[in-house]
Order: structure tokens, then C-alpha cells, then sequence
């Protein structure tokens, strides 16, 4: 439960493109792997970087990226993984305590914050973002203060979400909480203020909407409309991929609340 379940072995500036202090540093820590799994770790950090890479808008500001790797050996393998959310109840020593199933959602994968936060300090210290990656196979992860992503084949989707969060303050743009189809109650309209988060907004007038220097002319607004709020609505988009307007549905309510494009990552992974 502290960090002597562990050893910081160094630090490995993986991409590097300048000073650190003209750079959008993100530094990446693993969890859960022991000493003999680092190979492992560095191909597990090296395929998130690969995708990184080519996803927008990294593909196109790369130039302004850093990347550290932080190499941390743990005592055990894994995470742990609560009986109490249908998990193995694998419960490894490892340096940052990664675990699943926090406030009883297995995916939810959380780490000691506080030691992550410390650790990219003392090494990093112009961080701008952190990544626990955690060696557990099994589907999770989380945003905040430090992302948290395991190695599922979907891990750097779930980063690359996050990071929409953690890095960029983006709102969800699910237009449901508990799912689409779970006959949720109390999400049917946002009856809230302007959001602050810049990809989700109450307004669809062409002049004013926060996006509107990116919506072509032709494009109707609001772009869907929800016409039955008890529920998702089912329609498909009726405008060609990546058309930016403004489509009903977003910020976990089904109405009264727009999102910029039909489908993006911060909508579905
Ligand atoms: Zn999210």
C-alpha cells in the first residue's frame, strides 16, 4: 500500500521535440508490472504513443509534444480486481495501488493519485498531463487529475478520451448516464445554464453557439433534433461523417443539449 511495494528504475524522455518548458509534456507510469514484465511496458507504451500519434489533434501538433516514460517496477502483477464487482478479487502489491471497480463500477480504474502527482514532480517537473498505465488486460480506466488506462486492445481509446477531459476540459457528449435502453429517469432534458466545457452547449442559434466559426452554412441548426426525450434518439446522422453542427443529445441528457458532431470520442469509444 505505499511505494516500498516498488522501485522507481528511471525516467526516458520517449519523444522529444525541445524544451520541456515550450512543450506539452505528458508523462506516462506504469503500474503493476514487475520487473520482469518492463519489456511488456515499454511495447505497451510505445503502441499508445504509436496511436497517439495518429489521432487528432496530435497528428497535426506533434511538434509540441513531449513524452516521459517513467519505468517503475512493482511487487506484483495487475490491479485489483473486487469480488464485490464481479472481479477475480485479485488484490497485488504494486507502487500505485491500481484498482478497479471505485464506487462499485468495475471499469473505474483508480491509482494513489497523491504518489503519481509526487513522482512526476520530482522527475518531470513542467508535467502537463500523467498516465498511469496499469498491466491488467481486463477493460478499464478513468480521467482526472492523473489519467488511468489498463492494457485492453480498447486501453488507448479509453486514454485518448480521458485526455479529452483530464487535458482539454471536454464534456462526455453520451446523451444518456446509465446507457441507452436502460429506461433512465431524470435525464431526459438539460434544464441547466450554458455548459462551461466547450464541446457541449444549450444554444443553436447560428450567430452566438460556441462552435459556430466551424459549422458550413448549409448545415442545418440544431443538425438533429431528439422527438422523443424519455429515451436516445435512434436516428442515424443525416449529415456525412465529420460534418460539425449541432446534434440533440449530450452531457448524459437525451434533450436540451447539443454536441458538435454526431459521433466523436468523446461521445462513444
Ligand atoms: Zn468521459
Amino acid at each position: 500500500m505505499t511505494t516500498s511495494d516498488g522501485d522507481v528504475i528511471g525516467t526516458t524522455v520517449v519523444v522529444n521535440h525541445g524544451l520541456p518548458s515550450q512543450r506539452w509534456s505528458f508523462v506516462v507510469m506504469g503500474d503493476g508490472y514487475r520487473e520482469n514484465e518492463l519489456l511488456k511496458y515499454y511495447y505497451d507504451v510505445q503502441n499508445f504513443i504509436d496511436k497517439l500519434k495518429d489521432t487528432g489533434p496530435f497528428d497535426e501538433l506533434w511538434n509540441a509534444v513531449n513524452i516521459y516514460r517513467i519505468d517503475i517496477s512493482s511487487t506484483d502483477s495487475g490491479a485489483a480486481d473486487p469480488v464485490g464487482c464481479g472481479g477475480t478479487g485479485a488484490m497485488p502489491t504494486t507502487y500505485f495501488d491500481a484498482s478497479f471497480c471505485d464506487a462499485g463500477i468495475q471499469r473505474a480504474m483508480i491509482v494513489n493519485n497523491l504518489i503519481a502527482i509526487q513522482l512526476a514532480n520530482d522527475r518531470v517537473p513542467e508535467w502537463d498531463m500523467i498516465l498511469v498505465l496499469v498491466n491488467s488486460s481486463i477493460y478499464g480506466g478513468r480521467g482526472g487529475a492523473v489519467a488511468v488506462s489498463s492494457t485492453h486492445p480498447s486501453a488507448s481509446e479509453i486514454v485518448i478520451h480521458e485526455m479529452g477531459h483530464t487535458a482539454f476540459g471536454l464534456a462526455d457528449e453520451y446523451e444518456s448516464f446509465a446507457g441507452c435502453g436502460s429506461g433512465e429517469v431524470g435525464h431526459d432534458v438539460y434544464s441547466g445554464p450554458e455548459p462551461v466545457e466547450p464541446n457541449v452547449t444549450i444554444d443553436t442559434n447560428r450567430s452566438t453557439i460556441k462552435w459556430g466559426h466551424l459549422i458550413d452554412p448549409s448545415t442545418p441548426l440544431p443538425t438533429t433534433s431528439n422527438s422523443d426525450c424519455t429515451q436516445c434518439d435512434p436516428q442515424p446522422s443525416p449529415v456525412p461523417q465529420g460534418t460539425v453542427g449541432a446534434f440533440e443529445g449530450a452531457r448524459y441528457f437525451h434533450c436540451g443539449i447539443y454536441r458538435p458532431e454526431f459521433d466523436c470520442k468523446m461521445r462513444a469509444l
